[in-house]
């Protein structure tokens, strides 16, 4: 099984050398191959999804990805920053459908910023739609004004699309990982103000009677974003869309402690998929060696899941990671009362020896 291992900047590199050293400890026969993406592609060969890249993807089984991004490349045009490197790969490779789980561990409680009994024991999924939306909606730029209150003033306008194949492709994914929890599904739109929500909704209620049993209820945006801090432990499954996911998935991720514990996978329609943490590539901590390197390893347990059909072997990561949390091992990132401060090797060294 070939593994396509893009690190990419900031604190890519340091997560993704534990990733690799769990991976390798497995005694799987693996072919892991190394490429640059992001910032580090552009220093490479100028763009920052070199092709050899986005060949290296495109021939993987699975693609294991660290972060991208540096404010050093602010200045550069947008289609050569760091981020395009990860859009162009979702829009290559298909990969429409982003599961961004959110579990508190009861570990870590005390490091959520919410009263421990709001968070404890949460696990959630939210599934976000990747390929659509205003992210990716044409027409989109700069221009003056045709028209209104501000007419001939420099406005900057972008255009949110879904269409109905779209909408449907997301609901089945979303109705069938609830199917495998517990049966619960919350689409989350904004039907009260848009037209492409409404389209949203409706597909779903329909798609939805392929799902007899599975609960659905529709839920704003606005109402959704409260209800994750008030009450987050009465969702199952979320499903909303490209924009809408990108800013409830980190309000989720944050209720847990840590964004640096929370893995993701993209998936395309056969369940290739690129896996990567959730979080950025933090340069304000890089080269330091104090990142928390879990998601990443978390990630790599997804992968083996949703990719590679290696079960067995994800749960013994995720249990690696378990009692790694209960021996008290911690990153600045999670720090509690009860436990110790070690750095991004120390970490993945006890995942090793957990495993
Ligand atoms: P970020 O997620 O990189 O960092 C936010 C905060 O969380 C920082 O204080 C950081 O130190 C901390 N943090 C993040 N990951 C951590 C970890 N594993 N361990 C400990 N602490 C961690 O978000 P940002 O600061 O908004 O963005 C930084 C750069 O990352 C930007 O260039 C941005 O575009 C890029 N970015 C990339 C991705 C991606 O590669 N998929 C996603 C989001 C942001």
């Amino acid at each position: 099984m070939k593994i396509a291992v893009l690190p990419g900047d900031g604190i890519g590199p340091e997560i993704m050398a534990e990733a690799v050293k769990v991976l390798n400890a497995l005694g799987e026969k693996f072919e892991l191959e190394e490429a640059p993406v992001g910032g580090a592609g552009y220093e490479a060969s100028g763009h920052p999804l070199p092709e050899a890249t986005l060949q290296l993807a495109k021939e993987a089984d699975a693609i294991l990805f660290g972060a991208v991004g540096d404010w050093k490349y602010d200045k550069l045009e947008r289609a050569l920053r760091p981020e395009q490197a990860i859009l162009g790969l979702r829009k290559h490779l298909q990969l429409f459908a982003n599961f961004r789980p959110a579990i508190c561990y009861p570990q870590l409680t005390g490091a959520s910023s919410l009263k421990p009994e709001i968070v404890s024991g949460l696990d959630i999924l939210i599934v976000r739609e990747l390929n659509g939306d205003i992210y990716f909606g044409a027409p989109r730029g700069l221009r003056d004004a045709p028209d209104g209150l501000f007419q001939g003033a420099k406005e900057g306008f972008d255009t949110m699309r879904y269409s109905e194949p779209e909408v449907r492709r997301i609901a089945h994914v979303a109705f069938q990982a609830a199917q495998k929890r517990q049966k619960k599904l919350t689409s989350v739109d904004k039907a009260n103000v848009l037209e492409t929500s409404q389209l949203w909704r409706d597909t779903m209620i329909d798609v939805a009677k392929e799902y007899a049993d599975v609960e659905l209820s529709h839920m704003y945006v606005d109402n959704a974003a409260m209800q994750l801090v008030k009450a987050p432990k009465a969702f199952d499954v979320v499903v909303t869309g490209n924009m809408f996911g990108d800013i409830l998935s980190d309000e989720a991720a944050m209720l847990t402690g840590s964004i640096g514990m929370l893995p993701s996978a993209s998936l395309d329609k056969n369940n290739k998929g690129l896996y990567e943490p959730s979080h950025g590539s933090a340069p304000d901590i890089a080269g330091k060696g104090v990142a928390n390197p879990l998601a990443t390893i978390l990630s790599a347990a997804m992968m083996l899941r949703y990719s590679l059909g290696k079960t067995e072997q994800a749960d013994r990561i995720e249990s690696a990671v378990k009692k790694v949390l209960e021996q008290g091992f911690r990153t600045g990132d999670i720090a509690t009362a009860d436990g110790v401060v070690v750095g991004t090797k120390e970490i993945g060294d006890a995942v090793v020896k957990a495993l």
